[in-house]
Formats: structure tokens, C-alpha cells, sequence
């Protein structure tokens, strides 16, 4: 069996507008190995054929952080990310590789899951990047956490109001909250605005747009910090889930 991932220049370019150097199509190419590795002995993904992997979890991870089809520009700039859930190590660990210049938070409550993640920010030399175990429960009430970053990615953690109160008490003002999702409606859009506007965000945009392979829907949430959030969100661990807002 050959685990060789499609390079897909041309889809990165039309969609993106952006291709990896080949420098990182090599650290894609290794965290996928890795992966596959890992899952031998983690329950780490479902997703292990090399055309699924470059799309579900490198090519969705990128499009998350390039609405209307580019970079964000604050990225390039220097922003700093927290990956609030990041399980393997998605959307994060493709966002550390594609963009150099950010500096990465990984945060998962699973202790095996960052020591895996340790193992490939190591093996990877990914300098921009560092773990952190904890519950963004938790971490959202930390003084050295809260409203502390500039953008928060959260994918397949959660309802999106639970994804909310997550990732805005982390942000710093004028910072952006990026959910990804699979499927989303119109009500689901009515309970995400009172949610927000209880910790002091706004929805900036909501994008819908299809997988280049398999043309699946996918849908990412744009929350921008436009407040503080009162002192009492995120609430204490497991009332997010319990009671979303
Ligand atoms: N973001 C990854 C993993 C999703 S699975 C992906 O899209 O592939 C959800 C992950 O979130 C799990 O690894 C779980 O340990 C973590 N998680 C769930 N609730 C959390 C919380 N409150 N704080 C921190 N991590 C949490």
C-alpha cells in the first residue's frame, strides 16, 4: 500500500490561491504518515485515505482560515491562534504549516492526544506551535489565556453556541472566532445570534461553500469580538454542553 498524498497544486491555487512550497507538502506528507502511525494505537480519525485526508483534513482546515478564498492577513502578519479542541492536531497543524509567521495554540483535554501532538510538532519541526491540556473551560477563565489570541479555530467540538462561549472569552478584542461545520440552517443562525451577543460578539459572516473532491457541503461560522465578555463565560466545566446558551 502506497500512502502518497495527491499534491493538488492546481485545486490549492483556484480555491486558495495560495500552494504549498515544497517544504510543506513534505510536513503534510509526514503528519499524514504520522497519523496513520498513531492511529494504531489512538482512536485519532476515521479518515485515512490519502485523497479523503488531503481534503477532509488539510484542504477543510485551510478554507476555514481563507474566507472568500484568501489568507486572512492578520495571519501572515504575525496573529496568534488557539485550536480549541484540536483532537489530531485539525484544523491547527495544517494552519502552522501553511502559515509559518502565527503562532499556534493546540488545546485538547485528552493528555494522550497532546502527547501525540508533542511527538509531531517535534518530528515536524514546527516551531510555531505548542500544546496546551486543559478544558476551554477552563483556559477561557485563565488570566494567561483569557482574551489572548487573535484568532480561535473550533471544528467538530460542539454546537455552535458551545463553540461560542468556547472561543470568545479567549479572543482579544476585535479578535475573530472561526467555527467549522458540516451542515447549518436558519435556526440554528436565531440560537448562534442570542449566544453571541452574550459575550460580546457579532456574526460577521457565515460562508457556505463545497469540498473540491467529493463536493460536500460545509458551512464556517465568523464570530468577531466586538466586547468583553462578562466574567462569568465561559461557564464551569460541562454547563456549556448542559445548558447552551
Ligand atoms: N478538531 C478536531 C478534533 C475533533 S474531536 C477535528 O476536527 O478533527 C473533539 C476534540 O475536542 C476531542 O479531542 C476532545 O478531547 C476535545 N474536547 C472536547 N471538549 C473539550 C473542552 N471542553 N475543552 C478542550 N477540549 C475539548
Amino acid at each position: 500500500m502506497t500512502n502518497l498524498l495527491p499534491e493538488m497544486a492546481e485545486i490549492w491555487q483556484q480555491t486558495l490561491n495560495w500552494q504549498p512550497a515544497a517544504q510543506q507538502q513534505l510536513q503534510f506528507q509526514q503528519l499524514y504518515e504520522l497519523i496513520l502511525e498513531g492511529n494504531r494505537h489512538l482512536n485519532l480519525t476515521r479518515i485515512t485515505d490519502p485523497q479523503e485526508f488531503w481534503e477532509k483534513h488539510l484542504w477543510d482546515s485551510l478554507r476555514g482560515i481563507a474566507p472568500q478564498g484568501r489568507f486572512i492577513s492578520s495571519l501572515q502578519e504575525g496573529a496568534s491562534v488557539i485550536d480549541i479542541g484540536t483532537g489530531a492536531g485539525f484544523p491547527g497543524i495544517p494552519v502552522a504549516i501553511a502559515v509559518p509567521n502565527c503562532t499556534i495554540t493546540l488545546l485538547d483535554s485528552t493528555r494522550k492526544k497532546i502527547t501525540f501532538l508533542d511527538k509531531i510538532l517535534t518530528e515536524l519541526s514546527l516551531s510555531n506551535a505548542k500544546t496546551l491540556i486543559g478544558r476551554a473551560e477552563e483556559t477561557g477563565q485563565q488570566c494567561q489565556h483569557r482574551q489572548s489570541y487573535d484568532i480561535a479555530l473550533i471544528r467538530a467540538v460542539g454546537p455552535a453556541s458551545v463553540c461560542a462561549e468556547y472561543a470568545l472569552p479567549l479572543l482579544n478584542l476585535g479578535g475573530l472566532a472561526i467555527i467549522y461545520r458540516g451542515n447549518w440552517t436558519e435556526e440554528e443562525t436565531t440560537t448562534l445570534h442570542n449566544a453571541v451577543e452574550h459575550l460580546g460578539g457579532v456574526v460577521e459572516s457565515i460562508e457556505q461553500f463545497t469540498t473540491p473532491l467529493s463536493t460536500s457541503i460545509r458551512h464556517c461560522l465568523y464570530l468577531r469580538k466586538i466586547a468583553t465578555t462578562p466574567a462569568n463565560f465561559p461557564r464551569a466545566v460541562g454547563i456549556p454542553t448542559q445548558k447552551p446558551l
